[in-house]
């Protein structure tokens, strides 16, 4: 997304062009190339000022990481956070993930995060949620058949809606949680909106799901 009115961001984003995908739609097919090493590639849609994809480029590196971002200022804190962690393996993209099908090759992407994905509560907005069949179908061309898709979220009502978007889609449920922080066993990396609704109280709901079985 461009916003012509924050030279600073623009500025801020070209200095560290290194992090940040300038093309990504000429990438199509051919993200690894991106990355120093060729090894599974996980994508995050929505990925705010970068917290999770920071961390778990960083306790992974084995893996290499993909963050979608649309607004451009909050793009900035994602870039910053990938930079100090000095890692290698996390690039960021400054998109709408509305065109996944024109930025990823079929069966490119092995895994994807949606952290607190905005939960639209109108019912005429449902299809701009990121688990609306629209979306699902751009997941399941781009995942491999067995890829995955992790949702966190400490909206119940986003949950529910997607847990039954994802069984009418036809993927398998595999693990749901209504209390993810409760299970405490070390392997979550938490996201700026889950440190925040955590701290009130709030259980946040994890399901995993696979992409064909
Ligand atoms: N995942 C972060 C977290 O958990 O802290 C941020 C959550 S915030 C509620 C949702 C983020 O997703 C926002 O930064 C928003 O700009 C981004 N977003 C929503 N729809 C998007 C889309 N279609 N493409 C790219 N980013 C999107």
């Amino acid at each position: 997304m461009r916003n012509r009115n924050k030279p600073w961001a623009d500025d801020f984003l070209k200095e560290n062009n290194h992090i940040l995908a300038e093309e990504p739609f000429s990438n199509k097919g051919n993200w690894q190339q991106s990355f120093s090493k060729n090894q599974p590639l996980h994508l995050e849609i929505g990925a705010g000022k970068g917290q999770f994809i920071a961390g778990m480029a960083e306790k992974f590196p084995e893996v290499n990481f993909l963050g979608i971002e649309r607004v451009k200022t909050v793009m900035v804190g994602a870039v910053k956070k990938v930079k100090t962690a000095e890692v290698e393996n996390a690039v960021l993209i400054n998109e709408d993930a509305k065109d996944l099908r024109d930025m990823f090759g079929t069966d490119e992407i092995d895994h994807i995060y949606l952290n607190f994905s905005d939960p639209w509560p109108k019912k005429k907005h449902h299809k701009r949620r990121l688990t609306h069949e629209t979306f699902l179908e751009q997941y399941r061309d781009v995942l491999k058949s067995d890829g995955r898709i992790t949702l966190k979220t400490d909206n119940r009502s986003l949950f529910e809606y997607s847990l039954s978007s994802f069984s009418k889609f036809g993927m398998t449920l595999e693990d749901v949680t209504l209390d993810l922080h409760e299970l405490e066993d070390g392997s979550n990396v938490m996201t700026e909106y889950e440190q925040k609704f955590s701290a009130k109280g709030q259980p946040i709901y994890r399901c995993e799901v696979i992409n064909r079985i």
